[in-house]
């Protein structure tokens, strides 16, 4: 019986992360991976991402998500190539310390359902 493929549940940042450090290191991209080079490669792959999109009807999209997904992943890779870069030891803290954050910052009972317009 073969191993299991990766999906969200068996696969974690720490292994995203050793592969794209490998992946970064095995082209010698290092140099150019500064934090300013790596939050604007973010920047530009949302706007890759929001092109999807663009004059498009919000219900456009039924079949293939590919370029969707693509775009998605790209954010993904270069955050994380990001959070290599800075060598922050601990991602997973850091997001739900922010999660944290943000549940203080719009409790439930002010901010649900149509009072998050109202605000
Ligand atoms: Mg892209």
């Amino acid at each position: 019986m073969s191993a299991e493929s990766p999906n969200d549940e068996n696969f974690t940042i720490q292994q995203f992360r050793t592969i794209l450090k490998q992946f970064v290191a095995d082209r010698d991209w290092e140099k150019y991976h500064t934090p300013r080079a790596l939050s604007e490669a973010i920047s530009i792959e949302a706007g890759e991402l929001l092109e999807n999109f663009l004059f498009k009807p919000d219900d456009y999209f039924h079949g293939d998500l590919t370029p969707i997904t693509d775009e998605i992943a790209d954010v993904f890779i270069y955050l994380l190539n990001l959070v290599n870069s800075l060598k922050l030891p601990n991602f997973t803290e850091i997001v739900l310390r922010k999660i944290e954050k943000n549940s203080k910052k719009y409790p439930i009972e002010q901010f649900s359902g149509d009072n998050y317009s109202k605000q």
